[in-house]
């Protein structure tokens, strides 16, 4: 099959990006005026476990004319028969017109304690191996949402390892000695607290879970049954082919497509807001409408 091109008609939009209230590198502000550079006429701030940068944008995008979506990434576990490791599954939940109810805010600010006494551990396992780095190093990155990110800067820096990946390779990943494994509900479970919460869950890259296509099949359809609404069909992970595949697997299963860079600033540097890794997507503007007429 001949994959057709990026569409780049029509305006842009992003519905997965980080600010710095996570793990991006960019200032809510900055991210903005990013946007507003690029030409996005929508963006979603989709951070990792908080609100903060999204609430911090609100007024900012307003005043320049953009269309500010509130999202959040949130973590999940998924196991597979037959297989004793967990998978992790990240849902991207949007809330493109209703307010996150309290429930699920005060569920959020328990997840931010865990994940604090989680990195209290992995500070505690890395200088168990003798690398020196504290948690308090750690926090005055990330603030309240410190994560194994801000933990591999601070090993690249101190010269433990060589970049990104080899941080996550020899200490931090799920394969490394001093890995803490932080806890985490079922992405089921997870579903169900986005939609009680007043939000639309949607599986993030599914291209990461790692699963064989027939697997990953099997796993959508249980998902959707537990009331999952979208799918990540558009991401920098992937390539054009794959984009194509997601989008009717989508169809499928009835799941609204959604797509989005992940955009994360300095620490991804060949991730672009809008346009992704070397231009590989382009948003269409309806997966936006999509998620608004869902809540209508
Ligand atoms: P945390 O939520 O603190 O456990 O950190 C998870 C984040 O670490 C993910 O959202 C990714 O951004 C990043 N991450 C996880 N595994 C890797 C990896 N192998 N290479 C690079 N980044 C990773
Ligand atoms: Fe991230
Ligand atoms: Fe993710
Ligand atoms: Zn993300």
């Amino acid at each position: 099959m001949v994959t057709p091109p990026v569409d780049v008609s029509g305006p842009v939009i992003d519905l997965h990006s980080h600010t710095n209230a996570s793990d991006g590198t960019l200032t809510p502000a900055e991210l903005v005026a990013l946007a507003k550079t690029k030409n996005l006429s929508s963006l979603a701030i989709t951070d990792h476990d908080t609100f903060e940068g999204y609430e911090i944008a609100v007024p900012l995008a307003q005043a320049s004319g953009l269309d500010l979506v509130r999202g959040i990434e949130l973590n999940s576990r998924l196991l597979i028969e037959g297989s004793a490791q967990p998978r992790f599954v990240h849902i991207l939940v949007y809330f493109p017109s209703r307010h996150p109810s309290e429930g699920f805010q005060s569920w959020l600010a328990e997840q931010r304690t865990d994940r604090r006494s989680r990195n209290a551990k992995l500070a505690k396992a890395l200088q168990d191996r003798g690398v020196n780095i504290t948690l308090q190093e750690v926090e005055a990155r990330g603030r309240t949402l410190a994560g194994r990110p801000h933990f591999a800067r601070i090993l690249v820096e101190k010269g433990y390892v060589t970049n990104f990946e080899d941080a996550f390779h020899k200490y931090l990943g799920e394969d490394a000695p001093s890995y803490v494994e932080r806890e985490s509900n079922t992405t089921e479970e997870v579903i169900d607290l986005a939609l009680q919460g007043g939000g639309i869950p949607v599986v993030a890259h599914p291209i990461r879970i790692g699963l064989a296509r027939a697997v990953e099949h099997d796993v959508l359809t249980r998902f959707k049954q537990a009331g999952l609404v979208g799918l990540e069909v558009y991401h920098s992970d992937h390539p054009p082919a794959l984009q194509q595949y997601y989008r009717v697997l989508a169809d499928e299963l009835e799941l609204l497509p959604t797509g989005g860079s992940d955009f994360h600033g300095a620490v991804k540097p060949d991730t672009e807001l809008g346009t992704g890794r070397a231009h590989n997507l382009r948003v269409p503007a309806e997966f936006l409408e999509g998620l608004r007429r869902f809540v209508q």
